[in-house]
């Protein structure tokens, strides 16, 4: 179990150094800030449609590396797919957030977001995790009007 921390700590930080999709891009179509007060993280992300495909998402991350990894890996499963198919994502990352270590995200779907099945143990950091997906959601919604 050590181990399997490690390799999750691993992945995490590999994010955070260095972020996938980082940096605001043109064109987009919605832009929204989402904030975490309570650790001090903030989120500024663009979305770019083609339709119901998502072309692009850039953004301008501040904060910790949770947050900052979880965004980066969300656009990693996200960006050529269909909005449909990320809300889903969506939904079942926050089904594990909220289980409490008894849901685990599966690899095959997630990726490198199995890294995140662990936070959901630390109800503090849950909100960092969230914070990219949050944003994502509150893009399509927005961009879908
Ligand atoms: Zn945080």
């Amino acid at each position: 179990m050590a181990d399997l921390q490690g390799l999750y700590q691993d992945i995490i930080l590999d994010h955070y150094r260095a972020k996938h999709h980082s940096g605001l891009r043109l064109p987009y179509d919605v832009e929204v800030t989402h904030v975490n007060p309570s650790c001090g993280d903030e989120l500024v992300l663009r979305l770019s449609l083609d339709g119901t495909t998502i072309r692009d998402i850039s953004y301008e991350a501040q904060g910790c590396s949770i947050s900052q990894a979880s965004t980066s890996v969300m656009t990693d499963l996200v960006i050529g797919g269909s909005t449909d198919h990320a809300l889903a994502l969506h939904d079942g990352f926050v089904e594990m957030l909220e289980g409490r270590g008894t849901v685990e995200l599966d690899e095959d779907t997630y990726g490198d977001a199995i890294a995140f099945n662990g936070v959901s143990q630390f109800p503090a950091r849950v909100k960092c995790a969230m914070l990219g997906w949050a944003a994502l959601k509150d893009a399509i919604t927005r961009g879908r009007s």
